[in-house]
């Protein structure tokens, strides 16, 4: 209680104060967009979103990606599990949520995934387990002097899966926090499915409009 009263959580689009059992004021919540977007991945996945990464969207994304207000999450996984319970897919009754992996060097660095907290707090939202089922193996700075189309062909070898069992026959709801040109997701979408995932859902908090 103390805490609260001295680091009392904000809203992550407006900065105005909230209480803690509030992922993000009102009026911002009320200002959401009404339809989720439907995206897909340069390898023919499905990939949910609740928003568009521009303006106050992206500045929350950014606060927390690069100045750990960690609290923006909640309201990212709230946003998601909304715009997923609006489409078609919210029957495809996942049976365990996953996220990409962090890149090694981040890992060195002892950064946290910021996908997995995501993820997570989505997986508990979803009643579902959130399991950690592949890793990132190679990592990739010199990924940006590759082409688009060799990049997705090179992505899915830079991860490893864990445990195949927890995978074979599974449907999975694989998160992210944004997507890009969808070439990570379309990779991490093939190691699970390759190690015999019956579906993969992917969902992000935002995609950027390029
Ligand atoms: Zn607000």
């Amino acid at each position: 209680m103390f805490l609260e009263m001295l680091f009392p959580p904000k809203c992550p689009y407006c900065s105005k104060v909230i209480s803690y059992d509030m992922t993000e004021c009102l009026a911002c919540r009320a200002a959401y967009p009404l339809d989720p977007m439907i995206e897909v991945t340069p390898k023919g996945d499905i990939c949910i979103a609740p928003f568009t990464y521009e303006e106050k969207i992206a500045e929350a994304i950014k606060n927390y990606k690069f100045k750990g207000v960690v609290f923006n999450a909640k309201s990212f996984s709230a946003a998601i599990v909304s715009a997923i319970r609006k489409t078609y897919y919210k029957d495809m009754c996942f049976e365990v949520v996953t996220s990409v992996p962090m890149t090694l060097s981040r890992k060195k660095n002892r950064d946290f995934n910021q996908s997995e907290l995501i993820a997570k707090n989505a997986a508990e939202l979803l009643d579902k387990p959130y399991e950690e089922l592949f890793v990132r193996t190679v990592d990739t700075s010199y990924q940006h002097y590759l082409e688009r189309d060799k990049r997705i062909q090179h992505n899915k070898n830079y991860y490893s899966v864990i445990d195949e069992e927890k995978i074979r026959g599974k449907k999975i709801l694989l998160i992210d926090d944004i997507m890009t040109s969808g070439a990570t997701l379309s990779a991490c979408s093939e190691v699970l499915k390759d190690a015999g995932a019956e579906r993969v859902l992917c969902a992000v908090a935002a995609i950027v409009r390029k």
